[in-house]
């Protein structure tokens, strides 16, 4: 039986190329997987019933000539990635039986280079929340302890990753989602430059801060994808094509004044052991003071809800969604709603609504602007001195389920991957080993915009240590 817990793309392409296994093969041991664990994990809400088909066509490009490295790949889809006439629903009740009207540019991209899509993989409702203990279809468990959570928002597609349901999965990241569940789950997760990649065909949680990136099992299977799926896309007026120039980056800046308090000891020291190797592969590290990154996740909870409540609103039961009718058209609009988000998503759409009320933009929506120009431009100005930022991807290993009922503590999960959504720079999550309790750890590369490649190079260095 093949291994896919430990298969890279790298090797299962070799392996597919050479004609020592077929994608007919590779889709059959994920599906042994998949009958295996997902009735616990419950990382996917669906399987595909056509994944065997799309295994036996990408097999046939194989024998056909095409060389590509993704052809014949299992990947599972993050369930707010739109696959042309397949389901879609964010983990929501509103849009439990949405299906799909066109493929996002990541999936015709993939489709294009022959990747067979397995599933859906379960999240936070319209990817809010840390823990995936916000999806309407059940929490998500993490393989290395089901007690505790996978992480969150995009929990379900690091938990495939992690327990080999697929060889690479794709999530969104708004303010750590990618990333933060990658570390709880032991892979890498790694979050483009704003544009880097095309938001077209991903539901909308917060416009200015989402993007799409890969889970992968290292740093090289990262950048594979991330090559395939970047670039210039006309249907997304923020997308561009980034640069593809690798520079040879050896400073590391470290935050020493927001690394103080409410980190566990752990975690603290797996992550000055990491700073210690990397030392010894050349690196040079300098203590580096970022005053305004604190804000960070106060910035975060008046921005991203607002346009949370702007990009939910089209979910009315008239245009789309749920409908329960209700005595007039305000009421149905009100019972639909109620019925069709869950907590944390009517939180936040209320909070968002607030802060664009009329009295009280000024004082939260413009001033949160201007706080984020400040980090926006407090990152550029410290990668005039160093050439990334190094952090722990959070602050803690994986939660126990209902650890954090206190929303504030919850979004404290988020403290050191938020600032690369609002600085709109990109961010890498690295595993390095396993507490005593055996939970993964993470620590987090943050690079100056649009140097998405220097994350690969130096996210490979820290590999090489582990
Ligand atoms: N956990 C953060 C939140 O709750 C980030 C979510 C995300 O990146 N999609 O908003």
């Amino acid at each position: 039986m093949i291994d896919i817990k430990n298969l890279t793309i790298e090797k299962a392409s070799v392996m597919l190329q050479n004609k020592e296994i077929t994608s007919v093969d590779l889709v059959s041991a994920c599906l042994e997987n998949i009958k295996e664990k997902n009735g616990e994990l419950n990382a996917l809400l669906e399987v595909f019933g056509d994944v065997l088909d799309q295994a036996k066509k990408a097999d046939e490009m194989i024998a056909s000539g095409n060389k590509g490295k993704l052809v014949g790949i299992p990947m599972v889809i993050k369930d707010n990635i739109l696959i042309n006439g397949r389901k879609v629903s964010a983990s929501s009740k509103m849009l439990e039986n949405y299906v799909a009207s066109y493929d996002a540019y990541v999936i015709k991209k993939l489709r294009d280079a022959g990747v067979v899509f397995m599933g859906r993989a379960n999240m936070d409702e319209f990817a809010m929340g840390s823990s995936t203990e916000n999806s309407a279809y059940g929490p998500t468990k993490n393989p290395y302890d089901t007690s505790r959570v996978p992480g969150g928002s995009s929990g379900g597609s690091a938990v495939a990753v992690a327990s080999g349901m697929c060889i690479v999965s794709l999530g969104t990241d708004t303010g750590g989602s990618i990333r933060q569940p990658a570390s709880f789950c032991g892979i890498v997760g790694m979050k483009p430059s704003y544009g880097g990649v095309s938001r077209s065909g991903t539901m909308a949680m917060s416009s200015s801060l989402d993007q799409i990136g890969p889970l992968t099992k290292n740093a090289e299977d990262a950048k594979i994808i991330f090559d395939y799926i970047s670039g210039k896309d006309e249907m997304d007026s923020t997308s561009i094509q980034l640069p593809n120039s690798i520079e040879s980056k050896k400073v590391i800046g470290i935050p020493r004044n927001w690394l103080k308090e409410g980190i566990d000891t752990d975690v603290m020291q797996n992550f000055e052991e990491q700073i210690e190797k990397l030392k010894k592969l050349g690196y040079e590290t300098k203590d580096i003071d970022l005053p305004y990154s604190k804000y960070s996740l106060a910035v975060y909870y008046i921005l991203m809800p607002a346009e949370v409540s702007t990009n939910l609103s089209r979910l009315d039961g008239v245009r789309y969604g749920l409908r329960k009718e209700g005595e007039t058209m305000f009421d149905s609009f009100k019972k639909s709603r109620s019925l069709g988000f869950g907590l944390e998503t009517r939180r936040r759409i209320i909070l968002g609504t607030y802060v664009l009320s009329h009295g009280y933009y000024d004082a939260y929506y413009n001033k949160a602007w201007k706080v984020r120009h400040a980090i926006e431009k407090e990152y550029e100005n410290i990668f005039k001195e160093v050439d990334f930022v190094f952090t722990p991807t959070a602050p803690t290993t994986a939660f126990r389920f209902g650890e954090k009922k206190d929303p504030l503590q919850m979004y404290l999960s988020d403290i050191f991957t938020v600032p690369a959504n609002i600085a709109g720079i990109p961010s890498i999550s690295i595993p390095t080993g396993f507490s005593k309790d055996g939970l993964p750890y993470g620590i987090q590369a943050m690079a100056p915009l649009y140097k998405d490649q220097s994350l690969f190079e130096v996210a490979k260095d820290i590999e090489k240590n582990i």
